[in-house]
């Protein structure tokens, strides 16, 4: 296979989207996952999120894990905020790498956040200023690139037209989530060789929802763009809000398993990386949806 980058960068996001989409647990279990993620070699880890706690109780204790997790060297957490307060506790916290989401639905971001698309595209510049301030960097989350669970197919120049404009008011960084798994290979590639032409210098990272069984497959598609930063979550932690039952985030070690053997380095030991996820699954006290976890890797010879 041609042209696939030799590394990738991977965020854990597990603790964060995955932990908000299931029941809450306590405090003690996040900080044990999160410290368990930090010695896998995985190179970045979404911790926390700072949202109202009505809004997600799950992540009600973020203060409180982030101070009490051990930061591994080599490893960089992130946190996640909706809007300027989140942000300035996510600052307050000393966090220094900062995501905030906006949706290209406005129908999905009115149901967030409570506000239009525009308004929160209108905050980021205010949320960019106080973050380089303080020294941090913003990425900049596009929230139902590749579909909305209430306006359905979102249009490609509307994804587009978001995404510039966040980078135009400074964010230093670019996402596209899939929020409910709509993207499929071609759609990837779409979105992704458009957002080439325009920012070829932004860091683009993609966040894929393996909702419709589509997670990998829209990722071997952005690799082979070239595309050299993924999010992914433990076990396949996580769910979808509106889709109970659905699976959740790419699982990493699934992600990890199939690119390694690609010759893709990850830096990620997926020995460690499955026990994190066997630990995931007695943590949330179901069982996750990674086919890795249940089948071992593609080595694993019968006893
Ligand atoms: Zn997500």
């Amino acid at each position: 296979m041609s042209d696939l980058p030799e590394r990738i960068s991977l965020r854990e996001v597990g603790p964060r989207d995955g932990l908000q989409n299931e029941e809450p647990v306590a405090t003690d279990g996040k900080v044990a996952l999160i410290d368990s993620l930090s010695r896998t070699g995985v190179g970045r880890i979404e911790a926390v999120s700072y949202v109202h706690p009505r809004a997600i109780p799950q992540m009600a204790d973020a203060d409180e894990v982030w101070a009490r997790i051990e930061r591994a060297a080599g490893v960089r957490y992130s946190a996640l905020a909706p809007n300027l307060r989140g942000v300035q506790r996510a600052l307050d916290a000393g966090f220094d790498e900062i995501e905030v989401v906006v949706s290209a639905s406005d129908t999905h971001n009115r149901r967030n956040v409570n506000r239009s698309t525009e308004e929160s595209l209108d905050d980021i510049a205010q949320i960019v200023e106080l973050a380089h301030a303080r020294g941090a960097t913003v990425q900049a989350i596009v929230a139902t690139a590749w579909g909305c669970p209430y306006e359905g197919d979102v249009p490609l120049e509307r994804v587009l037209r978001v995404a510039g404009a966040a980078l135009a008011h400074g964010a230093d960084a670019l996402s596209y989530g899939d929020t409910t798994g709509m993207a499929t290979p071609t759609r990837v590639s779409e979105l992704v060789g458009e957002t080439r032409m325009r920012h070829p210098d932004v860091p683009l990272n993609l966040h894929f929802h393996n909702t419709r069984g589509t997670g990998l497959a829209n990722v071997l598609a952005a690799l082979q763009l070239g595309v050299a930063d993924f999010d992914a979550s433990v076990g396949g932690l996580g769910g979808c809000p509106y889709a109970p039952g659905a699976s959740g985030n790419v699982a990493t070690e699934e992600l990890v398993h199939m690119v390694e053997d690609m010759g893709v380095a990850t830096g990620v030991d997926l020995p460690a990386l499955l026990d994190t996820a066997a630990q995931a699954e007695r943590l949330v006290g179901h069982t996750l949806p990674s086919q890795v976890l249940r089948a071992g890797p593609r080595t694993r010879t019968a006893d």
